[in-house]
């Protein structure tokens, strides 16, 4: 796992500023983001730690109730948060 993601780490390293919190579910003042999420190339970007923790939370919830998350762009199923986005802590 770590070999897979060190590429993706140094590049983020490379950024000089840390971006704001983009989830469409903040509310309130935008704080800057923890995490920078890749939804497998479906989407994802900046999240704050409340954002992620929601975020995570709803996908569990989902794949309680209904077995698996399926993305709304490419329609593949997920059963396990970390198979559905990868997370890069900043
Ligand atoms: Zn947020
Ligand atoms: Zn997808």
């Amino acid at each position: 796992m770590s070999t897979q993601t060190s590429e993706r780490v140094e590049s983020i390293e490379h950024l000089d500023f840390t971006p704001e919190c983009c989830a469409s579910i903040h509310q309130g003042d935008r704080p800057r983001a923890s995490y920078i999420t890749d939804q497998h190339g479906c989407g994802g970007g900046p999240l704050c730690i409340a954002c992620m923790k929601v975020g995570r939370q709803r996908f569990n919830e989902i794949v309680v109730l209904e077995g698996a998350v399926n993305c709304f762009a490419c329609k593949q199923s997920f059963r396990v948060f970390e198979d559905c986005v990868q997370v890069t802590p900043l």
